[in-house]
């Protein structure tokens, strides 16, 4: 268990990088900043459309890197995924996320915490046992987390990884589908798997005003959110009018840098008035 979280040797696709050499470097050097605690957390409000509180925060990881700076997880998460350093740097986050999202209980805040798990963590024998032991650590109430899936973590021969969505969701875990719309997915996925949230990719979102298209869509995945009893959010909301427009289609909540753009925690921490961001 976790040995293939140490792995040294990569099979190269040929298409995941132009650059193998840097590509192990990457890994490398990941592997010292797992060790030296060089990642860092931002978290992204999610705000209820209704009436604009805060309902939660989405964590999502950067790498303070010694020499090139602050790094997007664009630049480290393929590398880590096909490295198996996937599992350490997920328990990480998951550590960090539930440990701040204590202090914010503490504090009178009811917000949930997302975190985003790759299929590969899901797939991992001792995923629930990493997550079940985190809660029980900090004291977190279950369905404060919120894990956001993406839809090849529920593919129906993945046994263990819908095993332990199942068990974890029976615990009181929230689940949630990330990008939903975007994968090649077909909505049979979608049955047996016990989810709180449909998030709508921000392409959708993006262009929605100006096409008749992707308003079907957002008003379809709306559709299939009640249907499911799961609330819908929609993220990449980047104005007013977009936001108006979510609130009018039934959308339930919303993420983007119209109401904030991902910030750490000491920013996010200080007290905003009646919590209300809009
Ligand atoms: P995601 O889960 O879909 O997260 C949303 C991404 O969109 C974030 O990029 C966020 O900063 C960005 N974003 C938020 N609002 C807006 C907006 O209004 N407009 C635009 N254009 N972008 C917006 P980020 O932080 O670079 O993360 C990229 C992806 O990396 C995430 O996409 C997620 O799939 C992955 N990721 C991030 N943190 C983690 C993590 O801790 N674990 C795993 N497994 N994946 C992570
Ligand atoms: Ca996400
Ligand atoms: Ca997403
Ligand atoms: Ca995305």
């Amino acid at each position: 268990q976790g040995k293939r979280g140490t792995a040294d040797i990569v099979v190269y696709t040929g298409e995941r990088t132009a650059h193998p050499t840097q590509w192990l470097v990457v890994q490398a050097e990941l592997r010292h900043a797992l060790e030296r605690d060089e990642l860092v957390l931002c978290y992204q409000p999610k705000v209820r459309l209704a009436d604009g509180t805060i309902c939660g925060v989405e964590a999502l990881v950067r790498w303070q890197h010694p020499e090139r700076g602050l790094l997007p997880p664009s630049e480290f998460l393929p590398a880590a995924e096909q490295s198996g350093l996937i599992e350490p740097l997920t328990a990480w986050v998951l550590r960090r996320a539930l440990a701040d999202q204590a202090a914010w209980t503490a504090a009178g805040r009811d917000w949930t915490v997302s975190v985003n798990v790759s299929a590969r963590n899901v797939e991992a024998a001792d995923f629930t046992g990493v997550v079940e032991s985190l809660l029980a650590e900090f004291g977190t109430a279950p369905d404060r987390l919120i894990l956001e899936i993406t839809e090849t973590a529920m593919v129906d021969d993945k046994v263990t990884a819908l095993t332990a969505i199942r068990r974890l969701a029976d615990g009181g875990v929230g689940f949630s589908v990330d990008d939903f719309g975007t994968g090649y997915t077909s909505l049979d996925r979608l049955r047996g798997v016990p989810l709180v949230e449909l998030k709508i990719d921000r392409t959708f979102v993006a262009t929605v005003l100006d096409e008749p298209e992707n308003q079907a869509i957002v008003h379809a995945v709306i559709a299939l959110s009640r249907g499911l009893g799961c609330r819908v959010t929609a993220e990449g909301v980047e104005s007013a009018e977009i936001a108006d427009w979510l609130a009018a289609a039934g959308c339930d909540e919303a993420q983007g840098y119209y109401y904030s753009r991902p910030m750490p925690w000491a920013q996010i921490s200080v007290p905003m008035p009646e919590e209300a961001i809009r």
